[in-house]
């Protein structure tokens, strides 16, 4: 059986534990890792911020040899949570959604399933809070996630959006998405069933279950919520990565697409973009690439005349 555990140490020791390690350092070295070394079934990787984690065979004697053991659970000062104790190592589907915020692109949400034993492997191809990665990192790691883990994906183009945006609100559609990415996963990874659910949470729990009650095929069992939902789980970050990279693949397609740079966010950037499209071809132009229920469709106009 494998046992992995990590160890949060000095810069000075990480000095130490590289000269002590240097012989047996891998090829490769992962994002953000200082360095990565293998010794016989054990793999060594320190990362900048000063964990260091250990993985395979004697992991916790090696470990101890240069630092107190981290606990498994997330630091005091994040978000407090309802979470079981030890979710992090149950096998868990995690959704996550991305887009929501941007003035152009997609909503593109997605459900992961990693099972205990796979994250190690998640680990180690790099996957974490996607805010720490670069756009660059996100591809690659996004790629090697939907080879190593199943997982369900869906993208509500902005013109399909514009067309449910009247009807759902931001929210109930953020709940209809994720239940519906959470409940196709379920049914591909069947008979097989996880030991929970857990939402990067976007609503209070009873407002998701409102919202959830409209829906076709409900998934309300052995759901959990959280805030900084990839902190929590490896499931989460995971969804939260392939998110992001299927959203920067779509602002680039409609870059290249309009010849121009389409960006992301919701500031003035997106204004004047927004302002170029009208000129170009008018609200059907604009609707086909940009959420025109955003204040920003307005300042474009403005901008316009
Ligand atoms: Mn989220």
């Amino acid at each position: 059986m494998t046992n992995s555990c990590v160890i949060k140490v000095s810069p000075a020791t990480i000095k130490k534990m590289a000269a002590h390690y240097q012989g047996s350092f891998k090829a490769k070295t992962p994002p953000y890792a200082e360095f990565s070394a293998k010794i016989g079934g054990l793999t060594i990787t320190a990362y900048n911020s000063g964990k260091v984690m250990f993985q395979g065979a004697g992991a916790e004697a090696e470990a101890s040899k240069w630092g107190e053991l981290a606990s498994g659970t997330p630091k005091k000062n994040s978000t407090s949570t309802s979470l079981p104790k030890d979710f992090a190592n149950w096998s868990v589907v995690g959704s996550d959604e991305v887009g929501n915020g941007s003035y152009f692109g997609p909503v593109v949400v997605c459900a992961t399933y990693v099972e205990k034993k796979q994250m190690p492997l998640l680990k180690e191809l790099g996957v974490r809070d996607s805010k720490e990665l670069t756009d660059k990192q996100i591809r690659l790691i996004a790629n090697d996630i939907k080879l190593a883990v199943p997982y369900h994906e869906l993208i509500v183009t902005p013109e399909k959006y514009n067309q449910i945006q009247p009807d759902y609100n931001v929210n109930r559609m953020k709940v209809a998405l994720h239940n519906q990415a959470i409940y196709l996963l379920l049914q591909e990874i069947a008979p097989i069933k996880p030991e929970g659910i857990l939402i990067d949470q976007f609503t209070p729990e009873n407002n998701y279950r409102k919202h959830l009650a409209r829906e076709k095929n409900q998934v309300k069992e052995k759901i959990y919520f959280t805030t900084k939902g990839e902190q929590y789980h490896l499931s989460v970050a995971a969804a939260s990565i392939i998110c992001r990279a299927s959203f920067l693949d779509a602002l680039d397609q409609a870059s290249k697409e309009l010849g121009m740079v389409i960006p992301s966010g919701a500031g003035p950037k997106s204004d004047v973009a927004g302002a170029k499209l009208l000129k170009r071809g008018g609200m059907t132009l604009l609707g086909k690439y940009a959420k025109l229920h955003f204040a920003n469709t307005q300042k474009a106009q403005r901008k316009l005349n």
